[in-house]
Protein backbone atom coordinates (compact mmCIF):
# COMPACT_ATOMS: atom_id res chain seq x y z
CA UNK A 1 0.00 0.00 0.00
CA UNK A 2 1.51 3.15 -1.22
CA UNK A 3 -1.04 5.84 -0.70
CA UNK A 4 -3.44 6.49 1.77
CA UNK A 5 -5.86 9.01 2.26
CA UNK A 6 -7.71 10.27 5.73
CA UNK A 7 -10.81 12.26 4.73
CA UNK A 8 -11.80 14.11 7.70
CA UNK A 9 -9.93 16.20 9.90
CA UNK A 10 -11.12 14.91 13.07
CA UNK A 11 -9.76 13.33 16.19
CA UNK A 12 -10.40 9.53 14.73
CA UNK A 13 -8.65 10.94 11.57
CA UNK A 14 -5.52 12.36 13.44
CA UNK A 15 -5.25 9.25 15.45
CA UNK A 16 -5.56 6.83 12.24
CA UNK A 17 -2.67 9.23 10.64
CA UNK A 18 -0.36 8.77 13.53
CA UNK A 19 -1.62 5.27 14.24
CA UNK A 20 -0.37 4.33 10.41
CA UNK A 21 3.32 6.21 11.13
CA UNK A 22 3.23 4.27 14.64
CA UNK A 23 2.85 1.20 12.79
CA UNK A 24 5.88 1.67 9.83
CA UNK A 25 3.15 2.87 7.53
CA UNK A 26 6.11 5.14 5.33
CA UNK A 27 3.54 6.17 2.27
CA UNK A 28 1.82 8.98 1.09
CA UNK A 29 -0.12 9.93 3.76
CA UNK A 30 -3.01 12.98 2.87
CA UNK A 31 -5.44 14.07 5.37
CA UNK A 32 -8.65 15.91 3.96
CA UNK A 33 -10.59 18.53 6.35
CA UNK A 34 -13.56 20.69 5.66
CA UNK A 35 -12.23 23.46 8.21
CA UNK A 36 -9.94 26.02 7.21
CA UNK A 37 -8.29 25.31 10.98
CA UNK A 38 -5.52 22.62 12.10
CA UNK A 39 -7.66 19.42 13.28
CA UNK A 40 -8.78 21.09 17.24
CA UNK A 41 -10.22 18.84 20.28
CA UNK A 42 -14.13 19.80 20.46
CA UNK A 43 -15.06 18.79 24.18
CA UNK A 44 -13.80 22.06 25.38
CA UNK A 45 -16.20 24.37 23.09
CA UNK A 46 -19.22 24.10 25.20
CA UNK A 47 -16.81 24.05 28.27
CA UNK A 48 -13.80 26.19 29.07
CA UNK A 49 -13.94 27.94 25.57
CA UNK A 50 -17.42 29.91 26.80
CA UNK A 51 -15.75 30.15 30.73
CA UNK A 52 -12.52 31.61 29.19
CA UNK A 53 -10.68 33.56 27.16
CA UNK A 54 -9.07 30.26 25.64
CA UNK A 55 -7.07 31.35 22.49
CA UNK A 56 -8.14 28.89 19.38
CA UNK A 57 -4.60 27.39 19.03
CA UNK A 58 -4.70 26.16 22.41
CA UNK A 59 -7.13 23.50 21.37
CA UNK A 60 -4.98 22.43 18.37
CA UNK A 61 -4.71 18.68 18.18
CA UNK A 62 -1.44 18.74 17.05
CA UNK A 63 0.93 21.90 16.44
CA UNK A 64 1.36 22.03 12.35
CA UNK A 65 5.05 20.79 12.45
CA UNK A 66 3.49 17.76 13.39
CA UNK A 67 2.20 17.37 10.48
CA UNK A 68 5.31 17.86 8.66
CA UNK A 69 7.37 15.85 10.64
CA UNK A 70 5.13 13.13 9.92
CA UNK A 71 5.16 13.52 6.06
CA UNK A 72 1.20 14.61 6.15
CA UNK A 73 -0.53 16.51 3.29
CA UNK A 74 -2.66 18.40 5.22
CA UNK A 75 -5.87 19.42 2.91
CA UNK A 76 -8.20 22.58 4.74
CA UNK A 77 -11.21 23.80 3.73
CA UNK A 78 -11.44 21.69 1.23
CA UNK A 79 -14.49 19.09 1.97
CA UNK A 80 -14.57 15.68 0.07
CA UNK A 81 -17.61 15.34 -2.25
CA UNK A 82 -17.90 11.80 -3.68
CA UNK A 83 -16.00 8.10 -3.40
CA UNK A 84 -15.65 6.51 -6.56
CA UNK A 85 -14.94 2.69 -4.56
CA UNK A 86 -13.76 1.31 -8.02
CA UNK A 87 -11.55 3.63 -9.08
CA UNK A 88 -10.43 4.27 -5.80
CA UNK A 89 -10.80 7.80 -5.82
CA UNK A 90 -12.20 10.64 -3.25
CA UNK A 91 -13.19 13.94 -5.04
CA UNK A 92 -12.93 17.31 -3.07
CA UNK A 93 -14.86 20.49 -3.57
CA UNK A 94 -12.48 22.27 -5.38
CA UNK A 95 -12.87 19.84 -8.57
CA UNK A 96 -9.59 18.06 -7.58
CA UNK A 97 -9.10 14.38 -7.02
CA UNK A 98 -6.95 11.94 -4.74
CA UNK A 99 -6.15 8.26 -5.47
CA UNK A 100 -6.00 6.06 -2.81
CA UNK A 101 -4.85 2.20 -2.13
CA UNK A 102 -6.50 2.69 1.42
CA UNK A 103 -8.80 5.19 2.56
CA UNK A 104 -9.69 6.33 6.07
CA UNK A 105 -13.16 7.76 6.25
CA UNK A 106 -13.81 9.39 9.53
CA UNK A 107 -15.96 12.75 8.68
CA UNK A 108 -17.36 12.90 12.31
CA UNK A 109 -21.00 14.47 12.77
CA UNK A 110 -23.20 17.32 11.48
CA UNK A 111 -25.69 19.48 13.23
CA UNK A 112 -29.06 18.43 13.38
CA UNK A 113 -31.15 21.17 12.22
CA UNK A 114 -33.92 22.71 13.71
CA UNK A 115 -36.94 22.38 11.00
CA UNK A 116 -39.00 25.19 12.55
CA UNK A 117 -36.07 27.84 12.08
CA UNK A 118 -34.25 26.46 8.72
CA UNK A 119 -31.06 28.80 8.13
CA UNK A 120 -31.53 31.41 10.46
CA UNK A 121 -28.54 32.57 10.93
CA UNK A 122 -29.49 34.53 14.35
CA UNK A 123 -29.88 30.82 15.94
CA UNK A 124 -26.50 29.81 17.42
CA UNK A 125 -25.62 26.47 17.24
CA UNK A 126 -22.45 24.94 18.79
CA UNK A 127 -20.58 22.18 16.54
CA UNK A 128 -17.30 24.12 15.70
CA UNK A 129 -14.64 26.28 17.00
CA UNK A 130 -16.00 29.38 15.01
CA UNK A 131 -19.91 28.30 16.53
CA UNK A 132 -17.79 28.78 19.93
CA UNK A 133 -16.35 32.05 19.23
CA UNK A 134 -19.29 33.39 17.93
CA UNK A 135 -21.51 32.42 20.81
CA UNK A 136 -18.80 33.99 23.72
CA UNK A 137 -18.80 37.29 22.11
CA UNK A 138 -22.67 37.40 22.87
CA UNK A 139 -22.42 36.42 26.32
CA UNK A 140 -22.68 39.26 28.70
CA UNK A 141 -24.31 38.96 32.11
CA UNK A 142 -27.71 39.77 32.57
CA UNK A 143 -28.17 38.79 28.74
CA UNK A 144 -31.16 36.19 28.68
CA UNK A 145 -30.13 32.72 26.60
CA UNK A 146 -32.83 30.00 26.00
CA UNK A 147 -31.26 26.44 24.60
CA UNK A 148 -33.39 24.65 22.28
CA UNK A 149 -32.46 21.03 23.86
CA UNK A 150 -31.94 19.78 27.43
CA UNK A 151 -29.37 17.22 26.13
CA UNK A 152 -25.28 17.55 26.52
CA UNK A 153 -24.87 20.53 24.32
CA UNK A 154 -27.85 21.98 26.53
CA UNK A 155 -26.73 21.67 29.47
CA UNK A 156 -22.97 22.30 29.36
CA UNK A 157 -23.58 25.26 27.71
CA UNK A 158 -26.43 26.33 30.49
CA UNK A 159 -23.93 26.08 33.32
CA UNK A 160 -21.14 28.16 31.45
CA UNK A 161 -23.74 30.62 30.80
CA UNK A 162 -24.75 30.99 34.29
CA UNK A 163 -21.53 31.05 35.81
CA UNK A 164 -20.70 34.18 33.41
CA UNK A 165 -23.82 35.47 34.91
CA UNK A 166 -26.37 35.28 31.84
CA UNK A 167 -30.11 33.88 32.52
CA UNK A 168 -30.54 31.02 30.99
CA UNK A 169 -33.49 28.74 29.97
CA UNK A 170 -33.15 25.06 29.10
CA UNK A 171 -35.99 23.70 27.01
CA UNK A 172 -36.12 19.83 27.33
CA UNK A 173 -39.23 18.31 25.02
CA UNK A 174 -39.07 15.02 27.33
CA UNK A 175 -39.70 14.81 31.12
CA UNK A 176 -36.57 15.79 32.01
CA UNK A 177 -32.84 16.67 30.61
CA UNK A 178 -31.09 13.47 29.22
CA UNK A 179 -33.86 11.58 28.66
CA UNK A 180 -32.12 10.51 24.80
CA UNK A 181 -29.66 9.11 26.98
CA UNK A 182 -30.82 8.14 30.51
CA UNK A 183 -33.64 7.05 32.66
CA UNK A 184 -35.78 10.27 34.46
CA UNK A 185 -33.94 9.73 37.77
CA UNK A 186 -30.78 10.85 36.37
CA UNK A 187 -32.06 13.31 34.36
CA UNK A 188 -33.96 14.81 37.17
CA UNK A 189 -30.97 14.68 38.94
CA UNK A 190 -29.07 17.34 36.69
CA UNK A 191 -32.34 19.19 36.93
CA UNK A 192 -32.55 19.74 40.29
CA UNK A 193 -28.31 20.96 39.80
CA UNK A 194 -29.15 23.28 37.09
CA UNK A 195 -32.35 24.83 39.42
CA UNK A 196 -29.96 25.20 42.31
CA UNK A 197 -27.75 27.10 40.32
CA UNK A 198 -30.43 29.45 38.88
CA UNK A 199 -31.34 27.96 35.33
CA UNK A 200 -34.95 27.91 34.36
CA UNK A 201 -35.57 24.44 33.37
CA UNK A 202 -38.66 23.62 31.63
CA UNK A 203 -39.52 20.37 30.54
CA UNK A 204 -42.16 18.36 28.56
CA UNK A 205 -42.65 21.14 25.85
CA UNK A 206 -41.13 21.57 22.28
CA UNK A 207 -40.25 24.36 20.38
CA UNK A 208 -43.10 25.67 18.22
CA UNK A 209 -41.09 29.12 16.68
CA UNK A 210 -39.03 31.49 17.27
CA UNK A 211 -39.46 34.87 15.48
CA UNK A 212 -36.44 37.59 15.75
CA UNK A 213 -36.73 41.33 16.26
CA UNK A 214 -34.43 44.03 16.75
CA UNK A 215 -34.07 43.70 20.67
CA UNK A 216 -33.80 40.08 20.10
CA UNK A 217 -36.25 36.41 19.47
CA UNK A 218 -39.40 35.90 20.95
CA UNK A 219 -39.48 32.10 21.57
CA UNK A 220 -42.66 30.23 21.81
CA UNK A 221 -43.45 26.80 22.95
CA UNK A 222 -45.67 23.65 21.96
CA UNK A 223 -47.63 24.55 25.38
CA UNK A 224 -48.23 27.97 24.43
CA UNK A 225 -46.04 29.83 26.85
CA UNK A 226 -43.62 32.25 25.15
CA UNK A 227 -40.43 33.34 26.12
CA UNK A 228 -38.63 36.48 25.40
CA UNK A 229 -34.27 35.61 24.69
CA UNK A 230 -31.18 37.53 23.75
CA UNK A 231 -29.56 34.64 22.64
CA UNK A 232 -30.74 31.32 21.40
CA UNK A 233 -28.83 28.23 20.43
CA UNK A 234 -29.98 25.22 19.84
CA UNK A 235 -28.42 21.75 20.76
CA UNK A 236 -31.17 19.12 19.67
CA UNK A 237 -28.80 16.41 18.42
CA UNK A 238 -26.19 15.46 15.65
CA UNK A 239 -26.32 12.82 12.60
CA UNK A 240 -23.34 10.93 11.07
CA UNK A 241 -21.88 13.67 8.31
CA UNK A 242 -22.18 10.61 5.39
CA UNK A 243 -24.52 12.75 3.01
CA UNK A 244 -21.46 12.40 0.63
CA UNK A 245 -21.16 9.35 0.15
CA UNK A 246 -24.43 8.86 -0.70
CA UNK A 247 -24.34 7.56 -4.17
CA UNK A 248 -20.84 5.64 -3.51
CA UNK A 249 -22.02 2.12 -3.36
CA UNK A 250 -20.70 2.22 0.69
CA UNK A 251 -23.38 0.82 2.94
CA UNK A 252 -25.07 3.24 5.36
CA UNK A 253 -28.06 2.54 7.49
CA UNK A 254 -27.28 4.01 10.98
CA UNK A 255 -24.11 5.81 9.81
CA UNK A 256 -22.18 3.80 8.16
CA UNK A 257 -22.44 -0.21 7.97
CA UNK A 258 -18.86 -1.46 9.17
CA UNK A 259 -17.65 -5.36 9.97
CA UNK A 260 -16.40 -5.84 13.65
CA UNK A 261 -12.56 -4.53 12.64
CA UNK A 262 -14.23 -1.42 11.44
CA UNK A 263 -13.90 -2.17 7.22
CA UNK A 264 -16.39 -0.52 5.46
CA UNK A 265 -18.97 -2.07 2.81
CA UNK A 266 -16.28 -1.43 -0.15
CA UNK A 267 -12.46 -3.07 -0.12
CA UNK A 268 -9.49 -0.91 1.31
CA UNK A 269 -11.70 1.96 3.02
CA UNK A 270 -12.21 1.72 6.79
CA UNK A 271 -14.29 4.25 9.46
CA UNK A 272 -13.65 5.56 12.39
CA UNK A 273 -15.70 7.63 14.78
CA UNK A 274 -19.06 9.17 15.36
CA UNK A 275 -20.22 7.78 11.73
CA UNK A 276 -18.90 3.64 12.59
CA UNK A 277 -21.92 1.59 12.84
CA UNK A 278 -20.30 -1.71 13.89
CA UNK A 279 -21.22 -4.93 16.18
CA UNK A 280 -19.42 -4.60 19.32
CA UNK A 281 -18.42 -8.05 20.79
CA UNK A 282 -19.02 -6.68 24.36
CA UNK A 283 -22.28 -6.09 24.07
CA UNK A 284 -23.47 -8.44 21.26
CA UNK A 285 -25.07 -5.05 19.88
CA UNK A 286 -25.20 -2.89 17.35
CA UNK A 287 -23.91 0.29 17.95
CA UNK A 288 -22.93 3.67 17.06
CA UNK A 289 -21.05 5.61 19.54
CA UNK A 290 -20.31 9.54 19.60
CA UNK A 291 -17.98 9.58 22.30
CA UNK A 292 -14.08 11.09 22.55
CA UNK A 293 -12.26 8.73 23.48
CA UNK A 294 -14.23 6.38 20.83
CA UNK A 295 -13.01 8.28 17.81
CA UNK A 296 -9.33 7.84 19.27
CA UNK A 297 -9.72 4.31 20.00
CA UNK A 298 -11.11 3.95 16.35
CA UNK A 299 -8.98 5.47 14.46
CA UNK A 300 -6.26 3.85 15.80
CA UNK A 301 -8.13 0.69 15.21
CA UNK A 302 -8.81 1.59 12.02
CA UNK A 303 -5.47 2.07 10.85
CA UNK A 304 -4.37 -1.27 12.21
CA UNK A 305 -7.18 -2.63 10.13
CA UNK A 306 -6.23 -1.11 7.20
CA UNK A 307 -2.83 -2.73 7.18
CA UNK A 308 -3.67 -6.02 7.70
CA UNK A 309 -5.02 -6.35 11.72
CA UNK A 310 -8.26 -8.53 11.84
CA UNK A 311 -9.03 -8.14 15.71
CA UNK A 312 -12.96 -6.71 16.63
CA UNK A 313 -13.26 -3.18 17.72
CA UNK A 314 -14.20 -4.28 21.32
CA UNK A 315 -14.70 -1.67 23.35
CA UNK A 316 -16.60 -0.40 26.47
CA UNK A 317 -17.50 3.63 25.55
CA UNK A 318 -16.85 5.83 27.95
CA UNK A 319 -17.75 9.92 28.54
CA UNK A 320 -17.54 12.55 30.70
CA UNK A 321 -19.67 15.89 31.23
CA UNK A 322 -18.68 18.80 33.56
CA UNK A 323 -21.57 20.95 34.59
CA UNK A 324 -20.84 23.57 37.24
CA UNK A 325 -18.77 21.90 39.90
CA UNK A 326 -19.92 18.00 39.17
CA UNK A 327 -18.04 15.49 36.62
CA UNK A 328 -19.94 13.13 35.49
CA UNK A 329 -18.01 9.96 34.37
CA UNK A 330 -19.98 7.10 32.17
CA UNK A 331 -19.14 3.90 31.37
CA UNK A 332 -20.84 1.12 28.90
CA UNK A 333 -24.14 1.29 27.62
CA UNK A 334 -27.57 1.92 28.61
CA UNK A 335 -29.76 0.70 25.54
CA UNK A 336 -32.11 -2.02 26.12
CA UNK A 337 -31.49 -1.53 30.29
CA UNK A 338 -33.84 -4.05 31.92
CA UNK A 339 -32.23 -2.98 35.42
CA UNK A 340 -31.37 0.11 36.61
CA UNK A 341 -29.59 0.82 40.47
CA UNK A 342 -29.45 4.33 41.04
CA UNK A 343 -28.08 5.86 44.30
CA UNK A 344 -28.20 9.38 45.41
CA UNK A 345 -25.68 9.54 47.98
CA UNK A 346 -26.14 13.47 48.33
CA UNK A 347 -26.55 16.37 46.87
CA UNK A 348 -23.32 16.35 44.56
CA UNK A 349 -22.80 12.64 44.52
CA UNK A 350 -24.60 9.77 42.90
CA UNK A 351 -24.35 6.60 41.30
CA UNK A 352 -26.28 4.63 38.83
CA UNK A 353 -25.66 1.16 37.56
CA UNK A 354 -27.62 -0.61 34.18
CA UNK A 355 -27.76 -4.17 33.50
CA UNK A 356 -29.50 -6.61 30.73
CA UNK A 357 -30.09 -9.48 30.23
CA UNK A 358 -28.41 -10.69 33.90
CA UNK A 359 -25.13 -9.11 33.01
CA UNK A 360 -24.17 -5.38 34.30
CA UNK A 361 -23.53 -3.51 30.98
CA UNK A 362 -23.10 0.54 32.36
CA UNK A 363 -22.62 3.04 34.97
CA UNK A 364 -22.69 6.63 36.02
CA UNK A 365 -20.63 8.02 38.26
CA UNK A 366 -21.10 11.96 39.66
CA UNK A 367 -18.79 13.03 41.91
CA UNK A 368 -17.34 9.76 42.12
CA UNK A 369 -14.07 9.13 40.29
CA UNK A 370 -12.60 6.42 41.96
CA UNK A 371 -15.62 4.15 41.48
CA UNK A 372 -14.98 4.08 37.58
CA UNK A 373 -12.76 1.57 36.92
CA UNK A 374 -14.35 -1.63 38.35
CA UNK A 375 -17.35 -0.92 36.78
CA UNK A 376 -15.62 -0.56 33.18
CA UNK A 377 -13.75 -4.19 34.33
CA UNK A 378 -17.37 -5.89 35.23
CA UNK A 379 -18.63 -4.43 32.81
CA UNK A 380 -15.90 -6.04 30.06
CA UNK A 381 -16.17 -9.10 31.90
CA UNK A 382 -20.24 -9.11 31.61
CA UNK A 383 -20.35 -9.58 35.11
CA UNK A 384 -23.06 -11.04 36.16
CA UNK A 385 -25.75 -8.31 37.94
CA UNK A 386 -26.28 -10.83 41.10
CA UNK A 387 -22.82 -11.05 41.26
CA UNK A 388 -22.08 -7.40 41.35
CA UNK A 389 -24.84 -7.42 44.01
CA UNK A 390 -23.01 -10.01 45.96
CA UNK A 391 -19.96 -8.05 45.73
CA UNK A 392 -21.59 -5.05 47.09
CA UNK A 393 -20.60 -3.39 43.30
CA UNK A 394 -24.35 -2.33 42.98
CA UNK A 395 -26.43 -1.60 46.30
CA UNK A 396 -28.90 -3.69 46.72
CA UNK A 397 -32.55 -2.97 47.01
P1 LIG B 1 -27.99 15.27 22.39
O1 LIG B 1 -27.19 14.98 23.59
O2 LIG B 1 -28.43 14.21 21.48
O3 LIG B 1 -29.26 16.06 22.90
C1 LIG B 1 -30.18 16.63 22.02
C2 LIG B 1 -31.44 16.93 22.78
O4 LIG B 1 -32.26 17.74 21.96
C3 LIG B 1 -32.22 15.69 23.14
O5 LIG B 1 -32.53 15.78 24.52
C4 LIG B 1 -33.47 15.79 22.27
O6 LIG B 1 -34.60 15.42 22.97
C5 LIG B 1 -33.59 17.27 22.03
N1 LIG B 1 -34.27 17.57 20.79
C6 LIG B 1 -34.14 16.97 19.59
N2 LIG B 1 -34.91 17.58 18.68
C7 LIG B 1 -35.53 18.60 19.33
C8 LIG B 1 -36.47 19.60 18.94
N3 LIG B 1 -36.91 19.67 17.68
N4 LIG B 1 -36.89 20.46 19.88
C9 LIG B 1 -36.44 20.39 21.15
N5 LIG B 1 -35.56 19.46 21.57
C10 LIG B 1 -35.13 18.59 20.67
O7 LIG B 1 -27.25 16.32 21.42
P2 LIG B 1 -26.49 17.69 21.69
O8 LIG B 1 -26.65 18.12 23.10
O9 LIG B 1 -26.94 18.60 20.60
O10 LIG B 1 -24.99 17.29 21.44
C11 LIG B 1 -24.55 16.98 20.11
C12 LIG B 1 -23.52 15.86 20.16
O11 LIG B 1 -22.40 16.28 20.88
C13 LIG B 1 -24.03 14.61 20.84
O12 LIG B 1 -23.46 13.51 20.19
C14 LIG B 1 -23.45 14.70 22.21
O13 LIG B 1 -23.26 13.44 22.81
C15 LIG B 1 -22.13 15.39 21.93
N6 LIG B 1 -21.68 16.13 23.11
C16 LIG B 1 -21.15 15.40 24.10
C17 LIG B 1 -20.73 16.04 25.23
C18 LIG B 1 -20.13 15.21 26.32
O14 LIG B 1 -19.98 14.00 26.14
N7 LIG B 1 -19.77 15.82 27.44
C19 LIG B 1 -20.83 17.41 25.37
C20 LIG B 1 -21.39 18.13 24.33
C21 LIG B 1 -21.81 17.46 23.20
P3 LIG B 1 -35.30 14.01 22.72
O15 LIG B 1 -34.51 13.07 23.55
O16 LIG B 1 -36.66 14.27 23.19
O17 LIG B 1 -35.21 13.73 21.24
Amino acid sequence: MDRVVIVGGSLAGVNAAEALREHGFEGDLTLISAEESLPYDRPPLSKQMLLTDMAPEQLLLKESDWYEKNGLDVVLGNPARGLDPIAQRVALSDGTEREYDGLVLATGSAVRELSVVHGEPRLHVLHSMDDAIRLRAEFAPGKHLVLVGGGFIGLEVAAAARWQGLDVTVIARGPAPLSRVFVGDIGRWYQGLHERNGVNVRCGSALEAIEWGINGAVVTLTNGSVINADIVVAGVGSTPAVEWLANSGVEITNGLACTPDLMTSVPNVVAAGDIVSWRNPIFDEEMRVEHWTNAIDQGRHAAATLLGNRDPFASVPYFWTDQFDTKMRFVGRTTGADHTNIETLSDDKLVATFGRDGVVIGAVCIGAPRQLAKYKVAIQNRTPWDEAVEASLIAAR
